[in-house]
This record gives structure tokens, sequence and C-alpha cells, in this order.
């Protein structure tokens, strides 16, 4: 796919004294983009749009060179320990997207040019826990592959881990802007994830990031570069064919991959949900979505605080966790799934 080119892009004025944010002003500088200065990547102001949605696609096509200041680690239970970001936000336009509703009035995309001092925390926790691993994600809150031709700050982390004794790293995307890492030298220290789905999903659901047959061919590169793999299947959805959709997935996804990755594969099963804010933001930005939210369809799942969300009730939540579960079984039969929800 092509690579995430943004419209619009503001400098923090202390990140050009970082070597990656020097270059990329000189790089915009170069293309012609207007580039505007802001005090703080968390307060930007001035992206154009007269409505609600041309302002929401304005800041997904707006770009944030900054510092990341705190450096207080967000923890990021259960499959982590904490949260490690070397970006925030995505470009990508996936309807259901939860970015959407975490990040509010900020969806623009940052990113962070003091990689050194992201990892010296890293280290700081490291060294609080020994001699217990510690695991940090690295896509809490973005999708970093979208961002790493920009930064190189992926790469950095992963090697960065590489040479670590107790640390490690882990991520997910829908890119495919893999070729950068394949010889990053991960020892095997760094699960990366693909989130992935049926034709039928990403076609609808997910425009802005990589297609079906682009994901595959990423998985199947990263397999061959030797990294711990992972699939996220999320979120699973039932439609006229959905079995037949995620077979082809899966006996795709076992064509591609080396028989090494098939040995130490992870698989973790979202089934798709919303909640009554989630559903009012999504029909605001995508007012002709086809995303299925009709509550009448759904079964009411509370969480905490008293607030929960939609999911398929039992009968459809299980025959999805079935098949998905004897699927895997036949086609992967040493992988490991973490969980259905
Ligand atoms: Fe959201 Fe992930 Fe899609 Fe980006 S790729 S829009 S983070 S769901």
């Amino acid at each position: 796919m092509s690579k995430f080119e943004p419209d619009y892009v503001y400098f923090e004025p202390k990140a050009l004294e970082y070597e990656v944010g020097d270059r990329l002003y000189r790089m915009f500088k170069e293309q012609g983009k207007p580039i505007q200065t802001t005090t703080s990547h968390n307060r930007v102001t001035g992206i154009p749009g007269d409505t609600p949605q041309q302002a929401y696609r304005n800041a997904k096509s707006t770009l944030v060179v900054g510092i990341k200041k705190t450096m207080k680690l967000e923890t990021s239970k259960p499959s982590a320990d904490f949260s490690l970001p070397p970006s925030t936000g995505c470009p990508g336009h996936c309807h259901y997207c939860y970015l959407q509703t975490t990040m509010g009035k900020k969806p623009y995309i940052r990113v962070y040019v003091n990689i050194d001092e992201i990892l010296e925390t890293a280290q700081k926790y490291i060294d609080e826990r020994a001699p217990e691993p510690t695991v940090f994600e690295a896509a809490c809150s973005s999708d970093p592959i979208a961002v790493e031709y920009l930064t190189g700050n992926l790469k950095r982390m992963i090697e960065f881990f590489g040479e670590s004794e107790l640390g490690s790293l882990r991520f997910v995307t829908k890119y495919d802007e893999v070729d950068s890492l394949l010889d990053a030298k991960h020892n095997g220290k760094t699960r990366f994830r693909f989130s992935i789905n049926s034709r039928y999903v990403i076609k609808n659901f997910e425009p802005g990031v990589a297609n079906f047959e682009e994901r595959i061919e990423a998985a199947g590169k990263i397999a061959k570069a030797g990294y711990p793999l992972g699939f996220i299947l999320a979120p699973l959805m039932i439609y006229d064919g959905w079995q037949e959709g995620y077979a082809e997935l899966i006996e795709r996804l076992s064509r591609v991959l080396v028989p090494e990755a098939k040995k130490n594969l992870t698989f973790e099963l979202i089934q798709h949900r919303f909640t009554a804010t989630a559903k009012k933001v999504i029909l605001e930005r995508y007012p002709k979505t086809k995303l299925d939210m009709d509550e009448e369809k759904r079964k009411y799942k509370w969480g905490k605080y008293g607030r929960g969300k939609w999911v398929y009730p039992t009968d459809d939540a299980t025959a999805l966790d079935m098949h998905l579960r004897a699927l895997i079984a036949e086609y992967f039969p040493e992988a490991r799934v973490d969980y259905f929800t």
C-alpha cells in the first residue's frame, strides 16, 4: 500500500534539536508541505475543517513531531506489563477503531523524536522489576508501523530489546511496510503481531490500511525473518459467509508461513463489540458504514463502573470461538490460542 503522507505537519520547536526531528523538518520543507509550530504535541490547534467529519479527516492527515515528556509508563495488562509508545495515533480509517473514543479530540498522529530517552525509561522499569522479566507493548495507542518509515523508532526499540536480558517487546499492526525491520537484530525478543481479518471485513471496514493480500504477504516476510509471530483476529464478525471467510484467512496464512514460524505462534480472538458512545461517534464520522451495530441482535455485557458494551449473543459468540479454534487446530496444530473475548 502507499505510505502515509501527511497533508499538514506541526513541529514542537525543541524537536528540531534531535537528529530525527531535524531530518523530518528538512524533508517536509523540501516537499513543500505547510509546516507549523506548536508548543505542545498535546495541544495542536488550527487543523482546518468546516464540518466535524472534515476536521476529523484532516486531523487523521496531520503529523505532529514532538518530544515525549511523560516518562511515567501506563500499565498494559493483561498482555504486557507497560505501554511504551514510539508514536500516538494512526492514519488508518477502520470504522470500528477504539482510538476514535479513546483519543477524543486529538486524533492527529504524533511521532516522538526522543527515542533514546524513551528507551532509557524502559531500562529503568526493567531494572526496578529485576529479576522478574518485563514485557512492553508498543501499540496501545497507535499503529507504529504506519509511521516507521519516518522515524525508524520501532527498529531502534526492536534492537534495544534484542540485547535486553529481562525486557521484551510486542506490538500489533495492520500495515505491511515491514521491509526495514526484516534485518533488525531482534534475537527473538519481539513478538510481531498482525491484526488481520477476513477479506470481507478488511474490504468493508478497514480503509487506509494494508489490504488482505498485503497483510498476508507481510506476515510471510516477518515469519521468514524469524520473529516470534502472532495474529490478533479482530473484530470477528458474523455476516453472510463468515465461516468461509475465516476459513480462507486461516488457510492462506498457513500457506505463507515458513514451518519454524508455526511452532511459536499465538492467536488472540476478539469478537466485535461496541458501546453506545462508540456507535454515536462512528455514525457521525462514517455515516455510510455497513457496520452492524443493531442492539436488537446483541447482548449487553456489563463492565466496570457501570459502563457496558454490546457483544454477540452467547450462541453466536460460541460459534465464532469454536469455528476459529477448529481452523487454527487444523492448520496450526502447534499454535497457542491466548484467549477469545
Ligand atoms: Fe485504529 Fe488500528 Fe485501524 Fe489504525 S489500524 S485505524 S489503530 S484499528
